[in-house]
């Protein structure tokens, strides 16, 4: 038993390089497509403020600390751009707010991936962490009280609480990609990039979505191995 705890890690790791592949793509892109201006000569602040006004959202828009942090939440109705992003007229950061502006749009447009994504937070908060205790009263009815049938059962929820998570993950794939989607278009529409320019927005915000599909990749490994674990403690 305590051999399949260590030796199941084995199966998270295609995972794990995927996810350091995928972050250390969207760094070096990022990077690279930040030193070069946008002909246009707009900031990613400017952009930003232009294009929710175009597309009627009533939407503040903050600056916040650190590298790639940019993100909008849609409880508060707040498009916080980070300290790289904000002031600065490069492809990269034009495509990150753009793609944050996707999201604010999204959430006018009350889009569904958004929002089934917004009402099971709180359901994936609750059953992740309920999957480890149902798990242990799970073993607790095999092992222990000697009753296959209620061990099976709560073995059975543990690992539905557990898949929770990949859910989550599962569900914020269209999220991010309709709002990259919806950034292109906008670039284009707005005439904030050029053709030529929009190939490295495009780019950037290709690596973006790839660390999505690695964590997801990653939640599924988890899951699996969460599964083979559980699953060793059921009895006929
Ligand atoms: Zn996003």
């Amino acid at each position: 038993m305590i051999w399949t705890y260590w030796w199941s890690y084995i199966i998270i790791v295609p995972g794990l390089l995927l996810a350091l592949f995928a972050q250390s793509l969207v760094t070096s892109t990022y990077k690279k497509y930040s030193r070069v201006s946008a002909r246009s000569g707009w900031t990613a602040e400017h952009l930003s403020e232009k294009l929710l006004a175009d597309n009627g959202c009533a939407v503040r828009i903050a600056r916040i600390k650190g590298n790639l942090t940019d993100n909008y939440n849609p409880s508060t109705k707040v498009l916080s751009l980070s300290q790289s992003t904000f002031g600065s007229d490069g492809i990269a950061a034009l495509g990150v707010a753009a793609h944050e502006v996707g999201h604010a749009v999204q959430d006018a447009e009350e889009y569904l991936p958004l929002r089934l994504r917004s009402v099971i937070v709180p359901v994936v908060n609750f059953g992740s962490g309920l999957a480890i205790p149902l798990l242990l009263v799970g073993i607790l009815f095999e092992i222990f009280i000697e009753n296959p049938m209620v061990g099976n059962l709560f073995i059975t929820l543990a690992i539905v609480a557990y898949s929770l998570a990949t859910v989550f993950s599962l569900i914020t794939l269209p999220v991010e990609f309709n709002a990259s989607r919806r950034a292109m278009n906008m670039l284009r529409a707005s005439g904030a990039l050029e053709e030529e320019e929009l190939k490295g927005a495009r780019k950037v915000l290709t690596a973006a979505a790839l660390t999505y599909v690695a964590s997801l990749l990653v939640s599924m490994l988890y899951l699996l191995r969460f599964i083979i674990i559980a699953s060793q403690f059921k009895r006929d």
